[in-house]
């Protein structure tokens, strides 16, 4: 194990060393020639897809491509799509009209469907979407500069492979629509779980970690670029497991935070997404010994019922989730925690879904993310399971459970008032450029008065003085 081991310091000196060089490398490949291919990128879904968004920008402009983010303008328009449920689907199809109208007012422009519903759905896509002229799944990005060629010459690019090797851990991703403050880092691709309702497992493939130096390597370079905060994303991080090709040595998901961490102690470390089943409290403990690693952890509970936990094949049940909670509690006491929840899962009863509810108020989240169920083609539930919950009644325990957590928030964040917290600057806050908005550790949004000479990518001290469900307000005290 690494805790306390010289060679962590040693990697992250090395790193720190070799990246003074690198720099600058980065920018140049922004300033491609006036005219240059251009190429637009709209992206939907999960943290992971936006991330993805950016290694395919930086392949398309390593081979001479501009980004732009005018769609008017641009040769190739892609989309990179998410799959998770219907409506998700449904808006890429929405989207594709849009183009099509482009592609009626300029003949020869390209459009490219990315990620997990090209995935999914493959060639069929080009039989349902005459204009959709690329499908690429989320493991062959690198391909696309060949895949255009082939367009070019008349055909269809088409690569849905997915690799059991492939995390882009030599792409440097290409920042885009940064507030040049925040960003993602990729830690691992695909997903080893299971959960009967869930198509990741089929569009994103089997997990992969990424090389530990590389990860590192990348949050140096953003720190030198400016940037004080990081996300470190995977589908489930807590099964985060590299080994050294050289030495041997074995990297978990804890001895990686706290190589992310030692970068240095103003830059923030983040990440998502948590898995109940593999969170350790080796991960807690590095968490409440490092500062700069935030108090917050997005741990998806998606149903509160063990009965329903089984059939979503979600390999815990309900009192080993509740010792998660308490194991943060008892390492982490000032930890937010959020989650995920689904309603209506297929044979979920009246009493199943009071479990639900009363998990909440158990775990006292700081916020979720809800939703009803959606069957997914191709999914172990969709095979197995009747989806027999009534929309109607989906959607009223939707309401029950949004009204509940609502509460919740309020309640979590009007216990904030009078407290003071340590707040990252991301930029104006959405109502009032007079007013800053940045996050404090607990992942709170947090909206202030401006003060003369603070700028964003900068740390100041909020003193909270009100606070809504999603907000909390402040003004910046001296200290
Ligand atoms: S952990 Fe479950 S819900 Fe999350 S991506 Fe993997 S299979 Fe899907």
């Amino acid at each position: 194990m690494y805790n306390d081991n010289p060679t962590l310091e040693g990697i992250n000196k090395e790193i720190i060393e070799c990246k003074q060089g690198e720099v600058f490398q980065q920018d140049k490949k922004e300033g491609t020639s006036s005219d240059a291919r251009k190429f637009y990128i709209e992206s939907y879904g999960c943290q992971m897809n936006f991330s993805d968004s950016e290694i395919v920008a930086s392949v398309l402009a390593d081979v001479g491509f501009q980004s732009t983010t005018n769609m008017e303008e641009s040769d190739i328009i892609l989309i990179n799509t998410c799959s998770i449920r219907e409506k998700a689907e449904d808006t890429v199809r929405k989207r594709l009209r849009v183009f099509d109208k482009v592609k009626e007012r300029k003949p020869g422009t390209l459009v490219g469907v990315l990620g997990c519903m090209a995935e999914r759905l493959k060639k069929k896509l080009l039989e349902e979407e005459k204009l959709v002229d690329l499908v690429v799944g989320p493991d062959a990005y690198r391909d696309l500069p060949k895949l255009v060629t082939e367009v070019d010459e008349g055909g269809k690019g088409i690569n849905v492979y997915l690799s059991r090797e492939e995390t882009y851990a030599d792409i440097n991703p290409m920042r885009l629509g940064s507030n040049g403050v925040t960003a993602f880092i990729s830690i691992m691709r695909g997903c080893d779980n299971m959960c009967s309702f869930c198509v990741v497992p089929f569009t994103r493939g089997r997990e992969r970690s990424r090389d530990a130096f590389s990860i590192v390597a990348e949050a140096t370079d953003l720190y030198l670029k400016g940037y004080r905060e990081v996300t470190l994303l995977g589908q489930n991080v807590d099964s985060y497991k590299w080994e050294n090709p050289e030495t041997g040595e074995k990297v978990s998901f804890a001895n990686l935070l706290e190589l992310v961490a030692l970068v240095h102690p103003d830059l923030r470390v983040r990440f998502s997404t948590s898995h109940p089943k593999d969170m350790t409290d080796e991960v807690l403990h590095t968490m409440a010994k490092y500062e700069n690693i935030c108090k917050y952890i997005h741990l998806p509970v998606q149903s509160g019922n063990s009965r329903v936990l089984e059939l979503m094949n979600r390999t815990y049940d309900r009192d080993w989730y509740i010792d998660r909670l308490n194991a943060i509690n008892r390492i982490i006491p000032d930890c937010a925690i959020s989650s995920d929840i689904i309603t209506g899962f297929c044979t979920e009863t009246e009493t199943e879904h009071q479990d639900t509810l009363s998990m909440i108020e158990l775990a006292n989240y700081s916020m979720s993310y809800m939703f009803f169920y959606s069957e997914r083609p191709g999914t172990l539930a969709a095979r197995k399971y009747e989806d027999d919950i009534p929309l109607e009644v989906k959607k009223r325990r939707l309401q029950e459970v949004i009204r509940l957590q609502t509460q919740i928030s309020f309640r979590h964040n009007q216990k904030d008032i009078g407290k003071t917290f340590k707040v990252l600057i991301e930029g104006d806050s959405k109502k009032s450029d007079q007013e800053f908005k940045g996050r404090n550790s607990q992942n709170k949004m947090v909206v202030f008065p401006k003060k003369e000479g603070l700028k964003p990518g900068e740390y100041t001290i909020v003193k909270i003085t009100d606070a809504t469900s999603a907000t909390l307000k402040g003004e910046i005290i001296n200290i």
